[in-house]
This record gives C-alpha cells, structure tokens and sequence, in this order.
C-alpha cells in the first residue's frame, strides 16, 4: 500500500498511465503486419519515426484496449484520484489518442507527451505516486521517483526488476489493487 506521502488529499492520488501496450495493444497490431520480435523494445525493425506516418498512425487508432484497463482506471477515477496519460507517441497523434480514449470508454484526463525517458522527471515534478508503464527504460527511471510502478508482461520487460515494480498479466487483477487504496485511506 502505498504511503500518505503520494496522497494529494483526502484520498486523492496523482496516477500516471502509459498508453501503447499498457491500456493499447499496439504489439498485436504490429504483429498483424510486421515480422518483430517481442524481445526488445522498441522494436529495432521498426524504422525511426514510423508512428509519425500514415501507416503508424493508422496502426495506433486501430489498437484495441487491453481488457479490463478501462474499468479498473474508471474506478480510480471514481474514487477522486486524478488520471495522466502520460505517452511517448508523437505529438501528431494527439487527436487519434484523445479520440481513441474516449471511444474506449476511458475516464477524462490529461494527456502528456513527452520523448523516451523522461517520463521519470515528470513523474517527480508532478509528484505521480503511482504509474502504470511497460517499458523497461521508463519502468527502470520511474521505480526510483513514484511510490510503485504496475508493469503489464511483456517479453521485453520481463527482465525488469525492482522492489517497487510490480508486473502484471491482466488489468483483471490489479482490480483488487485500487480496491485497497481507497479502503486503505479510511484507516489512516
Ligand atoms: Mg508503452
């Protein structure tokens, strides 16, 4: 559970989420056209910049939502904690991602974007105390600065250990997660 420190207030935390292949199942779009290897992230085969064109962007939109995650941050939401989409997508896909939050039935929140790594920076300026984040480098810079860190498995972050990082397999179980938080803050 997490200390009183990351409370913004009366059971009020700031909670920092991912998008690609945390709420978003990007790898499986890309599986659907790209011969990749989950081992390594980002995906060298892959060219740079590639979700910056018509044909990465498209992919982002299609992404569907990993099950569960929509629930499980609605009620963090409805428990009066503060939802950040924090991303490393390229600006110009601002629209395709406010768009795809909604029609996926996301709760509102802010959506940062922010280039690869930095992520841990504004985790700590923004005093995020929990964060969920696949990406090994983003993980690894984050379990220093928030109070915890949820990490969906991959086979690229599989490797990724820390005593603040907790993997996961399936939003389903982190269900029991928030549950806590907010029956923790009634008995501080
Ligand atoms: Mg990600």
């Amino acid at each position: 559970m997490l200390s009183r420190k990351w409370m913004e207030g009366p059971g009020r935390m700031r909670i920092g989420v991912d998008i690609c292949n945390t709420i978003a199942n990007v790898n499986a779009e890309i599986l659907k056209c790209y011969h990749v290897s989950l081992d390594v992230y980002p995906f060298p085969e892959l060219p740079a910049g590639f979700f910056s064109t018509t044909e990465g962007l498209t992919l982002l939109a299609r992404a569907k939502p990993l099950a569960g995650a929509a629930e499980v941050l609605k009620n963090y939401a409805l428990h009066g904690h503060e939802i950040i989409y924090i991303t490393s997508r390229p600006v110009i896909a601002a629209n395709i991602t406010r768009e795809w939050l909604a029609a996926h039935g996301f709760p509102r929140g802010s959506i940062v974007f922010l280039p690869r790594g930095y992520k841990k920076v504004f985790a700590a300026h923004y005093g995020i105390g929990l964060f969920f984040e696949d990406d090994p480098v983003e993980a690894t810079g984050l379990h220093e600065t928030v109070g915890q860190v949820y990490m969906p498995a991959w086979p690229y972050n599989r490797n990724v250990k820390g005593r603040y990082i907790q993997m996961f397999t399936s939003w389903k179980e982190v269900v029991n997660h928030a549950d806590c938080f907010s029956s923790g803050y009634m008995v501080l």
